[in-house]
């Protein structure tokens, strides 16, 4: 029946309704630090640029990604014996809200294909209990 499946995708959502929204969303491009959210569960996530830049959903950066196995945010490894290349300091040159559920970033580099939705960037926060947590399942 049509009604009893509307009412299980409301209870799953139920399950932690503020987890992935936004109370407010603070990018500060001039200053270069980084991207700010706080959510409506309380919690607070704290993104560098560089975090960002290397963690970008976009199909490419996914498949580079799991080629040298790094996990979003990380950074690249450089490879062995080569000398580190200048590399200047991701930061976006314009930010931009897709809908109400995601943000897209235009970096300095002049990669624009990452959509980052409030799930995956709530997935993906820096901070040390949300790493824990996410380490304690794997
Ligand atoms: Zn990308
Ligand atoms: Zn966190």
């Amino acid at each position: 029946m049509a009604s009893e499946e509307t009412s299980s995708i409301f209870a799953s959502a139920a399950a932690n309704p503020l987890r992935n929204e936004t109370k407010s969303v603070r990018v500060d491009i001039t200053a270069g630090t980084g991207m700010i959210i706080a959510w409506k569960d309380g919690h607070e996530s704290a993104y560098s640029f560089p975090f960002l830049r290397d963690a970008c959903p976009c199909a490419l950066c996914n498949d580079e990604r799991e080629k040298s196995d790094r996990k979003p945010g990380q950074p690249v490894k450089p490879s062995p014996g080569a000398l580190p290349m200048f590399k200047e300091k991701a930061r976006p040159s314009h930010v931009e809200p897709v809908g109400r559920y995601a943000l897209r970033f235009n970096w300095n580099d002049g990669h624009d294909l990452g959509i980052y939705s409030w799930p995956f960037l709530r997935e993906n926060c820096p901070c040390e209990t949300c790493r824990a947590a996410a380490q304690a399942t794997k």
